[in-house]
């Protein structure tokens, strides 16, 4: 039999971890006897929802078993029972099991989970047409990516990403990661490797910040430079525990459904296509707005300061830019008209920016001055006379192509500047290497 098993929403902010409830159940199947058909999948939905805790992400696993699916089941929720924080009011577990080839329909919800909000109740009709089974606790919300990341085989462009897991007495202390470790690892694999730290700031990405597991990701193009990239960090507390996932991120598959701006609905993750319409202005905070129309509609667009090149872009805007925006559509508050939030702009054309000023005497060559109102305009010093101002063509400081927000600013899913060119076609077959383990990863693949 083959069983896909997709969990999801175990994280909290007091530090429950998806991923890190996976690797305790990646350890506890592993007993019984079941063959891994992929790595595991750690699938990224739309970040733009309102309730994601961290990243929104949700995991499968795919195995061939000839267990019954009692024991699997068992194994499963008593492992998420014991491991997910329950008491916190934002975690809503959801575990679904999914006997058998993934059917057309599962595989379209998860496409629209990657861009929309979809309801838990839909997911569960959907699992029930066609003979899944889900089990949520506290409402369930995790029940969408759950069977989303079922749905999701990775078959197109996808990436790796190594996760290393802390020992628990070090939980919500300093992760002891060296930096210029790190620094070197990222000369040495990039852009094999990426989103490690933002040059810009220096700031690294391997480790994140908060109370989970997680000591430290590194992300990149196969499983083979992440132990090598895993090996060169030097890390001053014990590894408990390491997962190898492939995932989406990295992949921008959030932003490929495009939307008319008159069709645009909160929280959805769009791509749009239109003209600059108003000038950008710069906002208390460094932020910058302007706002784009297709003819449908406008809309106000928004490239926070955190977004670092992306913001910088954005003030470079001018009326009549031709561009594609692509974000989150923030709901209208008090205040606040609904928004895109930027991740990225795609210039495809500039518009031309005329300026006008005072003529140049085509006698003697001097700036001319007014002569008087209504009068037209004269040289001072040969009498030459002009009626109106001229139009002078200012050069742009921007130019057509991608601009993408610093590293800094990236979601999990947002595809970095160096990995365009790397994108994968056509999914990966059975794990070659081996994908969790206790203690610190090997240097190498076996
Ligand atoms: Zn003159």
């Amino acid at each position: 039999m083959i069983l896909h098993m997709g969990f999801d929403d175990m994280d909290s902010l007091s530090g429950g971890c998806t991923s890190y409830i996976c690797a305790l159940i990646l350890e506890r199947i592993s007993e019984l006897r079941v063959r891994f058909l992929d790595y595991p999948n750690l699938i990224r939905l739309n970040p733009n929802v309102p309730w994601k805790t961290k990243g929104n992400g949700a995991i499968c696993l795919r195995i061939e078993t000839d267990e019954g699916l009692g024991d699997l089941e068992e194994a499963v929720v008593d492992i998420v029972e014991r491991s997910a924080d329950l008491g916190d009011p934002r975690t809503s577990p959801g575990i679904v099991f999914f006997p058998g080839d993934v059917p057309r329909e599962i595989e379209e919800f998860s496409e629209r989970a990657l861009f929309d909000l979809v309801s838990p109740s839909s997911a569960v009709r959907l699992l029930r047409s066609h003979g899944g089974e889900a089990i949520g606790f506290k409402g369930g919300r995790g029940i969408v990516g759950g069977l989303a990341a079922i749905g999701n085989r990775l078959l197109g462009d996808h990436t790796f990403e190594l996760i290393a897991y802390r020992a628990r007495e070090n939980y919500g202390k300093r992760r002891r990661v060296d930096p210029g470790s790190v620094e070197r690892m990222d000369r040495l694999t990039s852009p094999m490797t990426f989103n490690n730290l933002d040059r810009g700031s220096g700031r690294i990405l391997i480790t994140p910040r908060g109370p989970d597991p997680v000591l430290a990701g590194i992300r990149g193009e196969s499983p083979q430079v992440l132990f090598e990239a895993f090996s060169m960090l030097r890390i001053g507390e014990p590894v408990e525990r390491w997962v190898l996932f492939r995932t989406n991120q990295g992949t921008d598959a959030h932003l490929r459904a495009r939307f008319e701006i008159g069709r645009l609905r909160p929280f959805r993750s769009v791509c749009v296509e239109g003209s600059v319409s108003s000038p950008p202005r710069v906002i208390a905070g460094g932020h910058v707005i302007f706002k784009l129309s297709d003819g449908t509609g406008e809309i106000d667009c928004a490239a926070y300061e955190p977004t670092g090149d992306l913001n910088k872009a954005a003030r470079l805007l001018a009326v009549g830019d031709l561009i594609r925006a692509y974000g989150g559509v923030r709901r209208a508050s008090k205040g606040h008209p609904r928004t895109i939030n930027l991740e990225k702009i795609e210039v495809l054309r500039l518009a031309r920016v005329l300026e006008l000023r005072n003529p140049k005497c085509p006698s003697c060559g001097r700036g001319m001055e007014s002569a008087g109102r209504g009068q037209g305009y004269r040289c001072r010093r040969c009498g030459t006379a002009a009626k109106e101002k001229v139009a002078i063509e200012i050069p742009r400081a921007i130019s057509p192509g991608l601009y993408l927000a610093s590293p800094r600013g990236h979601r999990h899913l947002t595809k970095p500047l160096s990995r365009y060119g790397l994108e994968k076609a056509g999914g990966c077959g059975p794990p070659i290497a081996p994908f969790f383990g206790l203690g610190p990863p090997p240097a190498r693949a076996p």
